[in-house]
């Protein structure tokens, strides 16, 4: 049989190995290293803000972010209910309780008019999370968090360099969390970061990280730190993609028209939608399997394995999810969502022979 055209793999065709390749030779493999500094400095820049704290994982960067607003115990993040459970674990992890609202139901990011029902005395912030490199309606959010006091965190672990209104996702709110898991559109393999425009912000962030290590105080600790460091190696990985982030996001977006071009009017597939005001960076690029189809979606994702082409379902909403269950919850969209998602091969190196493939075995397995 021949392989299988995965889902994801990472590329690693720049800087990476020269760089890791100093930290061994060096010995510089914690996270006291250079590499750590340079890529924060290159990832925050890329944003166009002021710092980037780098940490173990997306989740990390989520707790950390959540934590370094002094968000806890008996407060409330309004959230998506149809996301990857990372941005609800790191608001439980505090203390505090993720709230959720359903999906919008063509960029599938959170639907911006069902917050301000979901506000309550306990609120403390909205998390607005980037879905599939689609950023969020960031000015209705903002508007809604400004207008009743609360913080703006963003979750753009899917979306680096992704636009709203020419401005990047991660730079809306108050402080931000991207990820460099080993499929994200910026990699070191495990990682994550938080950004942030804030000084304050910025220096509990290295703070809370690292222990809460006092400075002037050796081995005396405030508050609960935490030990989300980044190391050299990953960092170096990081520095030589950073490099090139703008070519993979180019690199997706043509991922994403050869796709749109292969599965024009091929019918009961929806494919992802990009607004006017938006880049999509297109993380994933996935579709919808309508209910008009020959095969129900379980069937195509099976077909289409059986034809070498690996694929993934999408989210389960997280009011599902027996930690976060929301008793009588009503979250039509997400669960139209999740029943219909498949998400495609979505590497860069993918040929044109291969999207035109899977492309053609889509329409023979939906029409
Ligand atoms: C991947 C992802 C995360 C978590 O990142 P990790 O680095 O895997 O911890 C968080 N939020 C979203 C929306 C993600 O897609």
């Amino acid at each position: 049989m021949k392989r299988i055209i995965p889902v994801h793999e990472p590329v690693l065709d720049g800087n990476e190995k020269k760089y890791v390749m100093d930290c061994l030779d060096t010995g510089w493999i914690s996270s006291t290293g250079s590499y750590v500094k340079r890529f924060e400095e290159k990832f925050a820049a890329f944003c166009g803000l002021k710092h980037g704290i780098a940490v173990t994982s997306g989740t990390a960067a989520l707790h950390v972010a959540v934590a370094a607003l002094k968000i806890g115990k008996g407060d409330e993040v309004i959230m998506p209910s149809f996301t990857m459970i990372a941005p609800a674990l790191a608001v439980d992890y505090t203390g505090a309780r993720p709230v959720f609202v359903d999906a919008e139901p063509k960029s599938w990011t959170m639907d911006a008019g069902q917050i301000e029902s979901k506000i309550t005395r306990r609120t403390k912030a909205i998390m607005a999370i980037h879905i599939y490199g689609h950023p969020c309606y960031m000015d209705e959010i903002k508007e809604i968090a400004d207008k009743h006091g609360l913080y703006l965190i963003e979750d753009a672990a899917e979306a680096h360099g992704a636009l709203y209104k020419g401005k990047k996702a991660g730079t809306f709110g108050d402080i931000s969390a991207f990820s460099f898991y080993s499929n994200k559109i910026v990699t070191t393999g495990e990682g994550g970061m938080v950004v942030t425009n804030d000084d304050k912000l910025a220096e509990r962030s290295m703070w809370l990280k690292d222990f809460c290590f006092d400075k002037e105080r050796r081995y005396f600790h405030e508050e609960i730190g935490f030990k989300y460091p980044m190391t050299n190696v990953q960092a170096a990985i990081g520095l030589a993609q950073a490099e090139r982030v703008e070519k993979i996001i180019e690199q997706k977006r043509d991922m994403a028209r050869r796709y749109n071009e292969g599965l024009e009017g091929v019918r009961n597939v929806t494919r992802p939608y990009e607004d006017k005001d938006v880049k999509n960076v297109y993380w994933m690029y996935g579709i919808l399997i309508e209910d008009g189809s020959k095969r129900t979606r379980d069937e195509v994702k099976k077909y289409l394995f059986e034809h070498g082409i690996d694929t993934r379902y999408f989210f389960v909403g997280m009011h599902k999810q027996p930690p976060f269950l929301v008793k009588d919850g009503k979250f039509p969209v997400t669960e139209e969502l999740e029943r219909k998602g498949l998400y495609l091969p979505s590497s860069t190196n993918l040929t044109d022979e291969q999207i035109e493939y899977i492309c053609k075995t889509i329409k023979k397995a939906v029409e």
